[in-house]
């Protein structure tokens, strides 16, 4: 019998069909809801947004730990703010800020917002 590589969890399974890609059912369905989703234009929208927002973050604090951003400038770069990947409470801030990825952000005042590395 042959030998081959479960093409979603990696883990070797003796084919019992020539063409058996997945040691499993779990494992097909697996990597078939996976693709699924991935494909889902809502997830990829956010997906989208999160990211741009991210690389805009990492653009403006640059090796720094804080930073300011302007509202106007954030606007011009086509930041979002919309979307986040949790809510979490800081040390010395009143308010829960959103967080993306491991980065927190929060209005600052009317003009700026203010961005933190986690
Ligand atoms: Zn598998």
């Amino acid at each position: 019998m042959e030998i081959a590589n479960c093409k979603f969890c990696n883990s070797e399974f003796e084919m019992r069909r020539s063409d058996q890609k997945f040691c499993s059912n779990k494992c097909r369905s697996r990597f078939n809801n996976k693709n699924r989703l991935r494909n889902n234009p809502i997830i990829k929208e956010t997906n989208k947004t999160l990211l741009n927002d991210y690389i805009i973050f990492l653009g403006i604090l640059g090796n720094d730990q804080e930073a300011l951003l302007e509202k106007q400038k954030a606007r011009i770069l086509g930041f979002s703010g919309r979307q986040c990947t949790r809510l979490e409470n800081l040390d010395g801030i009143k308010k829960q800020v959103m967080v993306i990825y491991d980065i927190a952000f929060y209005p600052y005042n009317e003009n700026y917002f203010k961005i933190i590395k986690l």
